[in-house]
């Protein structure tokens, strides 16, 4: 069976333009996907209503292969292919909740992987940009966002460690793939005001770090220990590293 739709036309507020919506009546994992964001989210202290309201609209479901859509709303993030994952629901929603966004945004997410974190920023900036390095994932991430009229979505093929300077300035960036250090182009394409939010550290192991570039120059704060798989290309790690 296909997965259910959300009612884009409800959310229209969520983003300054809206797109022509689909809309498919009914969806078997909707109270589990609002038990997800109370109990998972909510509970753990995202307020964002913005954020909240993005993560209870968009089917996690639907990022994920057929025999996996069942366990959409658990609490861990999940393999999409490619020896990838789809992030943990309280991850992506505590790395869109410190992005600030309020609409009006242009925002790069290196990682796309599944597509998922992709939606849920579609739901909440202008324009967003997801850089993903395996061609099968991007390629599959385009299809599902399509399916979800997210229109406001452009996946690229590429090595996210470069950032994207075709598009550049980003007032949010968002790398959901742990790195070894900050990439500098990334620090470049950096807005002012603008917000980057990346894990950084070990291959297995990182820390959490926010980048705000401010009138007084970069700030950088911690937030949380976690634990993603590495960010691979020229200014992250080299494709070995795991081997
Ligand atoms: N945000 C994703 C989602 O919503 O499903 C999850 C991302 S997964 C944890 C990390 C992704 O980063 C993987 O798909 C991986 O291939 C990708 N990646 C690693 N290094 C990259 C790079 N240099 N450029 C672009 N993507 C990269």
């Amino acid at each position: 069976m296909p997965p259910r739709m959300p009612n884009w036309r409800a959310l229209n507020w969520l983003r300054p333009s809206p797109e022509p919506p689909i809309h498919e009546a009914g969806d078997p994992f909707a109270m589990a996907r609002e038990r997800m964001v109370e109990e998972q989210i909510v509970a753990r202290g995202v307020h964002d209503e913005r954020v909240l309201a993005a993560l209870r609209a968009v089917p996690r479901h639907a990022f994920l292969p057929e025999h996996l859509r069942h366990e959409a709303y658990l609490d861990t993030p999940l393999p999409i292919g490619s020896h990838q994952t789809i992030s943990q629901p309280y991850i992506v929603a505590l790395m869109t909740e410190v992005l600030g966004l309020e609409g009006d945004e242009r925002v790069l997410e290196v990682g796309t992987g599944s597509g998922y974190q992709a939606a849920v920023l579609s739901l909440l900036a202008h324009e967003v940009f997801p850089i993903e390095r395996h061609a099968e994932l991007a390629t599959n991430a385009r299809q599902v966002l399509a399916r979800l009229h997210c229109s406001n979505v452009e996946v690229v093929i590429g090595d996210g460690t470069f950032g994207l300077a075709g598009h550049a300035p980003y007032n949010g960036i968002i790398v959901t793939a742990g790195a070894p250090h900050v990439p500098q182009p990334l620090l470049d394409q950096l807005a002012p005001g603008g917000t980057l939010v990346l894990p950084v550290g070990e291959a297995t192991s990182q820390m959490l770090e926010v980048w705000r570039r401010t009138s007084a120059g970069l700030e950088r704060k911690e937030v949380t220990p976690v634990c993603f798989v590495p960010l691979i290309g020229e200014h992250g790690w080299r494709d070995d590293v795991c081997a």
